[in-house]
């Protein structure tokens, strides 16, 4: 079918459908007939594909290298225990490639899940009536309505629009925009890029249109390149980079000092088997086989965290840059503010009235009827049903402007709208014709500095005369008055056309000024805390807003954004004068906020503060936004009353376009950050314990303190779950008392390495050796005896070293929950995932130690209640030793910063 060719109307009879839209029950059976707008997911890989890829991984790869060994031991020298390291190892394998398969697949439902938060909707038109609806259930036939930075959701003909024009970038690589008209096309015109046709998957660049779908899901244009597109991988993180470059730098460096060891041992005399034990013994104990499921997990879990809270995130490496944001970008209206308006004053003929004023309302009518046709008639607002009742869908500033014309005159329900320049952001006002008893009029509203300008004469008291000076100056003074309480002020203007009007840019000029409308849209409530925490953890909130330098000024006070008695406002205007390195200075301001400045300012603001090596989140919603978010560090769109086009070049997305959700965010960025840390020094430590039990036997010829199935025992099992627990720690609540941390700061750095290896690690060490020796000495042993695999006294030993490691890990788990903060001070029971971990801890420590089963697997015996009262105080030396050390720490770091000179904390 040549659509593009047919006249608007038949184009819609060749559809059976007509200009309202289909009925609800055609459109059902068309859903039926033609299945969902959406494209099928390309198959993935088979589920045991990805079963199986868990256990090729190099960590993997490296233990089945160590299982392989063993049993090769055992068929060369059968009877030296050599079989049951190799079915430990491979039990291993599989234990921990089923948690990983288990934390990834957590990590794909967690992420679907979050992908269906914010589905695509579109206006339809059905039955007459305007209705919101997912794009999945678009059929042939339907009629939309689409608008500037909306995505196309199907292929449609275009039957009516103003200014429409199209971004065919993601079909045909054409990066500027084309215009689009309703006319049929030309007999050579091509069907893809016919003048009148918009395709599924580019977006609406400018204007309004009003569209049928012809074609929907797989049958679009877009369609059939889809799984072009679709299979591109998902972008990691530079966080996952680090850990996986780390974890197998480890591992590289396990295995050299494995084979360096055994060959030294060869040297020493140590027998063959032992050796070899000892090898696979110190691979095993320093490959952190857990690190990078754990860490993906930790990752995604943050992201399911903020999506409660409102955020969602749409790359998964924003979570990490989050945590160092430094500066805030934020617009005003509907961010700072709740975008519920209400028109609280006007200024008619050079007087004020306060809106609420019904004795004058009838009055003002007479006079000022072109003010409140402006205001009933100018706007977008789509009618629609929610709930049942009748409302305006769109801008709330304009149904507050609908609202008060509504009640002040009565005018019938629609003149019909002839054309439009639509608002957009950079105008910064909006013009409609529309069709009158009295002829073809314009309507046009918009910031008073950009309407004023084209307004020649001003209508006062009924009458119409020329618009002077004084005038003019009158409503600058009344225009600021309310801006000063932090009213949003719009100018209102008019002008009849001759009959033979044409649509050019001249039609917006000679208006009659016709008044101001003062609208209130107050902050919202949470706002003033989340700047408050915001300046407590050093991070700098800059508006920039395109409203007024007075309005954002007032707002900006009632948030607590400023509170010096004059802060820096820079208007657009005077920043168009600024050089770049006025800028520079200007942003070193500690109170600045940008006024009616234009999206492509915005964009230079962003890359100014970049210049000055910040870490730049800026918000947006319009279309012209979108560079400035892709530009910067963090883009934020709106969710509710963002563009499609906006939240596609966004990093992240506010579900309830709140500033404080963007705060809300940045503290759990930074508690990811902490949270890896923590529990990579809790797993670091504990392979000091299990690494310092082989150098001992190998220096000093004692029995092994520690076979390699009880290292597996800890690094798989008993510390699996706290561990864990740790990377999904909720927020400290002093994580927002601390200033950024600075970008370059690395995850692995020395204070981590010392802390976990040379003082944690080395005190566990300490006292699991201690224990060892402890039940060797209590048992009668003398220091050069050798003692069998299964003498009952070896087992205890070995047996009491193992639970030393696993209780100063139950202690350890707890200390490691902060840096420097005290756990007297934390609340233990903030994280329950931490005391399920305690509790699996407990119950293997029993398993291992007090059944038959525990004995024989892991080859231990059990131990006293002597041994106990001796292992026991070592717990509490960790806890008094690292308070120690945090005290220390504490005291220290502020001894410091009191010194920095100018350091304001
Ligand atoms: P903000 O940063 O407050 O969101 P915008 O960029 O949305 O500002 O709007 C800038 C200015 O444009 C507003 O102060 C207002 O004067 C004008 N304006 C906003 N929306 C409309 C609209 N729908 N029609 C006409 N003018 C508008
Ligand atoms: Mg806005």
């Amino acid at each position: 079918m040549q659509i593009h060719k047919l006249p608007a109307t038949d184009a819609i009879a060749s559809l059976r459908t007509t200009l309202s839209g289909l009925s609800n029950v055609e459109a059902q059976r068309r859903l039926r007939e033609y299945g969902a707008n959406s494209l099928a997911q390309v198959s993935r890989k088979p589920l045991w594909l990805r079963f199986l890829k868990e256990f090729t991984q190099l960590f993997s790869i490296i233990l089945w290298i160590a299982a392989g060994l063993a049993f090769m031991a055992e068929w060369w020298a059968p009877g030296q225990g050599m079989a049951r390291l190799g079915i430990t190892v491979v039990v291993v394998i599989l234990v921990s490639g089923i948690f990983s398969f288990w934390q990834e697949h957590r990590v794909e439902q967690t992420l679907a899940a979050l992908s269906k938060l914010l589905p695509q909707q579109v206006d339809v038109l059905r039955e007459g009536k305007t209705s919101r609806l997912p794009r999945e259930q678009l059929v042939p036939g339907d009629i939309v309505l689409l608008a500037q930075g909306d995505h196309v959701p199907a292929d449609c003909r275009l039957i009516e629009g103003f200014g429409v024009k199209v971004n065919n970038a993601a079909i045909t690589g054409e990066s500027l925009p084309q215009t689009r008209e309703a006319g049929p096309a030309g007999e050579d015109d091509q069907a893809l890029g016919g003048k009148n046709i918009l395709l599924a998957g580019t977006s609406i660049a400018a204007g309004e249109a009003k569209a049928l779908v012809f074609a929907t899901g797989p049958r679009t244009e877009f369609g059939k390149i889809a799984h072009l597109t679709q299979s591109s991988g998902q972008a990691t993180s530079p966080l996952r980079q680090e850990i996986a470059h780390l974890s197998r730098l480890i591992g590289i460096f396990a295995i050299l000092i494995g084979l360096t060891f055994f060959v030294i041992g060869r040297i020493a005399g140590i027998p063959l088997w032992d050796a070899f034990i000892f090898a696979i013994g110190i691979i095993i104990a320093m490959v952190p086989e857990g690190l990078q499921p754990t860490l993906t997990l930790a990752l995604v879990l943050a992201t399911q965290r903020m999506a409660r809270r409102n955020v969602l995130i749409r790359h998964l490496p924003s979570v990490e840059t989050l945590g160092s944001t430094t500066v805030i970008c934020t617009d005003k209206t509907g961010t700072l503010t709740k975008n519920i308006m209400t028109v609280k004053q006007v200024v008619l003929g050079g007087t004020s009235y306060s809106a609420g004023d019904q004795s004058k309302r009838e009055l003002l009518a007479k006079d000022y009827r072109p003010f409140f046709m402006v205001a009933r008639f100018c706007h977008d607002l789509r009618e629609g049903e929610q709930h049942g009742s009748q409302v305006f869908l769109g801008d709330p500033m304009e149904s507050a402007l609908v609202e008060m014309a509504v009640q002040a005159i009565s005018s019938p329900s629609d003149y019909r709208k002839l054309d439009e320049i639509p608002f957009d952001a950079d105008r910064m006002r909006q013009s409609t014709v529309h069709e009158t008893p009295e002829g073809p009029v314009l309507l046009c509203k918009g910031a008073p500095e950009m309407v004023t300008t084209l307004c020649t004469r001003i209508l006062t008291g009924g009458k119409i005369i020329v618009f002077q000076e004084e005038a003019r100056s009158e409503t600058r003074t009344a225009q600021e008055a309310m801006a000063f309480q932090g009213m949003r002020v719009l100018a209102l203007a008019y002008r009849p056309l001759p009959v033979s009007w044409q649509h050019d840019a001249a039609m917006e000029e000679d208006l009659i000024f016709a008044g101001l409308a003062g609208l209130e849209d107050p902050p919202r409530p949470e706002v003033p805390e989340a700047i408050r925490k915001c300046h407590q953890a050093g991070i700098r909130v800059i508006m920039v807003t395109g409203d007024h330098p007075s309005t954002a000024q007032a707002i900006a006070r009632e948030i607590g954004l400023v509170r010096s008695g004059k802060p820096l406002v820079v208007s657009g205007e005077k920043l168009r004068d600024f050089s770049d390195s006025q800028l520079g200075l200007a942003l070193d301001e500690t109170e600045i906020i940008f006024a009616r400045v234009t999206a492509d300012q915005k964009m230079r603001i962003v890359e100014a503060l970049k210049q000055k090596q910040q870490v730049v989140a800026v918000t947006g919603d319009g279309v012209n936004d979108a560079p400035a978010l892709k530009n910067a560090h963090i883009g934020i769109a709106m969710g509710i009353t963002g563009t499609d086009v906006a939240r596609e070049a966004a990093d992240m997305v506010l579900l309830d376009d709140n500033f404080a959700s963007i705060v809300n965010a940045i503290e759990e960025g930074r508690a990811v950050f902490e949270n890896i840390r923590k529990f990579l020094t809790y797993i670091l430590a504990h392979n000091v314990p299990e690494l310092i039990p082989y150098l001992a036997f190998m220096l000093f010829r004692i029995p092994l303190p520690l076979s390699p199935i009880q290292i597996l025992s800890v690094d798989m099992g008993t510390d699996s779950l706290t561990a864990l627990g740790l990377g999904i720690e909720k927020p400290d609540p002093k994580v927002m008392e601390q200033p950024p941390r600075s970008q370059q700061e690395r995850l692995f750095n020395w204070p981590l390495v010392l802390r976990a290896y040379f003082f944690l690690g080395l005190i566990e060490a300490v006292a699991a050796m201690a224990g060892f020796f402890f039940v060797l000495q209590s048992g009668g042993w003398l220091y050069g005896q050798k003692l069998a695999m299964d003498d009952p006294l070896y087992l205890q030993a070995t047996a009491a070293c193992l639970s030393t490691i696993i209780v100063m890990q139950i202690v350890n788990v707890f200390l490691c929950r902060s840096r420097s903060r005290s756990i007297f001070s934390m609340n233990p029971f903030r994280n329950s995932l931490i005391w399920w971990g305690v509790l699996l801890e407990i119950t293997l420590l029993l398993f291992i130690d007090y059944t038959p089963w525990g004995n024989a697997i892991f080859g231990t015996a059990p131990i006293s209640g002597k041994a106990w009262l001796f292992i026991l105080p070592f717990a509490l030396v960790l806890v008094v030793l690292e308070e120690l050390r945090k005290w220390l720490a504490r005291n220290l770091t502020n001894l410091c910063i009191r010194q920095k000179p100018g350091y304001k904390v």
